[in-house]
């Protein structure tokens, strides 16, 4: 066989991609060993059966041929009307383009602003997918630390200090795997370094509609930021719909255009009738959101509430997303050892924080995405074998 390219080759970086826990766990559940998952960013409830009917019709009234690349432009509207009103900066249908998701929006982001070998900057902890994202492009991945000590709020010095050769920085709010939202003094010194050092920004927002404490804001808000941000947003983590794959990027229409270009020398747009079952599912609006999101703030208070019983395990504080990110330090471990331990010991399955990068070291993260009642039995149990590694 000739050999594959480079760029593909190296994607993940070599070593560990830091997904063994959770493929042991799996392990364990096929050999027919009981475990309590906590491991990814998947909703244990369905997509509602309201947006199924809504694909349904428009499947079977026809919408199953090509549809437009660019996306159909009634979504691209809503998109543009939901951004504008978030924001208050005007946008336009043709302002955003429809993806297949939001990993491939990131991508396509990325290609879109990344020249090939140099600096593409992205804040550590960060979502398990971004340093080959980046590397696929041709970029070199490139983290910068944001530390427990500061909430894992990214600082405007530490970005400044890794920008000379970059062309972008990619960011994150609410926050997978920390769950911070980052306040609007974060994005004001962020926002001040892009434009100092003539850098793109692209705002990951998939977790948007998931916020418990403050607000989100997005960057493309801020003063002289819209002409130099590219926003990431996905039906994935709003109305649960994972499986459908549909995202979208928001930024300045000379880029959507070029990235239309990309679209169809690639993914040739999304299923129409996916795109109408996301348009029905945005048009329901912000009560079908809130439903969609209560069970994470529920969970969140019930991590809140076993934890106050302890004090081995310390919680970051969780605003938003259906993350908590628990820093287990004071037991001696390291997270994977951690997380290798609980697995083995408890049969509960989370991520290791070293499967984020290596400012999350020595922490866990909890997806919170079971019923509430086993959820807290597992946290109890959690807690209970941290305590017992101290004794
Ligand atoms: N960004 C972040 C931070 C995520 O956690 C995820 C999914 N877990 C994505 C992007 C991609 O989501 P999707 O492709 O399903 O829209």
């Amino acid at each position: 066989m000739p050999e594959i390219s480079s760029t593909l080759r190296n994607l993940t970086g070599g070593g560990s991609d830091g997904w063994e826990v959770f493929a042991r766990a799996r392990q364990m559940i096929a050999s027919g060993t009981p475990v309590t998952e906590l491991t990814i960013g998947e909703h244990d409830i369905r997509t509602d059966p309201s947006i199924l009917a809504a694909m349904d019709a428009s499947a079977r009234g026809g919408h199953t041929g090509y549809a437009m690349v660019p996306g159909i432009e009634a979504l691209r509207r809503k998109v543009a009307e939901r951004i504008e009103a978030a924001t208050g900066v005007p946008t336009q249908f043709d302002n955003v383009l429809i993806t297949p998701g939001g990993q491939a929006a990131l991508f396509a982001a990325h290609l879109a602003v990344c020249r090939q070998g140099s600096k593409a900057l992205f804040i550590d902890p960060y979502y398990a997918t971004y340093p080959g994202t980046l590397r696929g492009v041709g970029g070199v991945a490139t983290p910068v630390q944001a530390h427990p000590e500061h909430g894992f709020q990214p600082r405007a010095a530490d970005i400044d200090a890794q920008a000379d050769g970059a062309a972008s920085l990619l960011i994150n709010s609410p926050n997978n795997p920390t769950g911070v939202v980052y306040t609007r003094k974060t994005l004001e010194g962020i926002a001040d370094v892009c434009k100092k050092r003539d850098l793109w920004l692209i705002s990951d927002e998939v977790y948007e509609t998931q916020i418990w404490e403050g607000e989100h804001i997005s960057p493309r808000a801020l003063e002289g930021m819209d002409e130099r941000t590219l926003v990431v947003g996905s039906m994935s983590k709003s109305h649960a719909m994972t499986g459908s794959r549909c995202g979208w990027i928001v930024g300045p229409k000379d880029v959507i255009a070029h990235l239309t270009n990309l679209a169809t020398h690639t993914t040739y747009g999304v299923a129409g009738f996916v795109q109408d079952a996301a348009l029905f599912a945005l048009n329901e609006g912000a009560e079908l959101e809130a439903r969609i999101a209560a069970p994470f703030e529920r969970r969140r208070a019930i991590t809140l509430e076993k934890l106050k019983a302890q004090n081995t395990v310390r919680m970051i504080p969780a605003d938003g997303a259906m993350y908590v990110m628990l820093d287990i330090r004071a037991t001696g471990l390291s997270g994977e050892e951690f997380a290798n331990r609980l697995l083995d010991e408890r049969h509960i399955a989370v991520m290791p924080g070293e499967s984020f990068g290596r400012a999350a070291a020595g922490h866990i993260r909890v997806a919170m995405t079971i019923e509430d009642t086993a959820y807290g039995a597992a946290l109890e149990t959690l807690c209970g074998f941290a305590a017992s590694l101290c004794d």
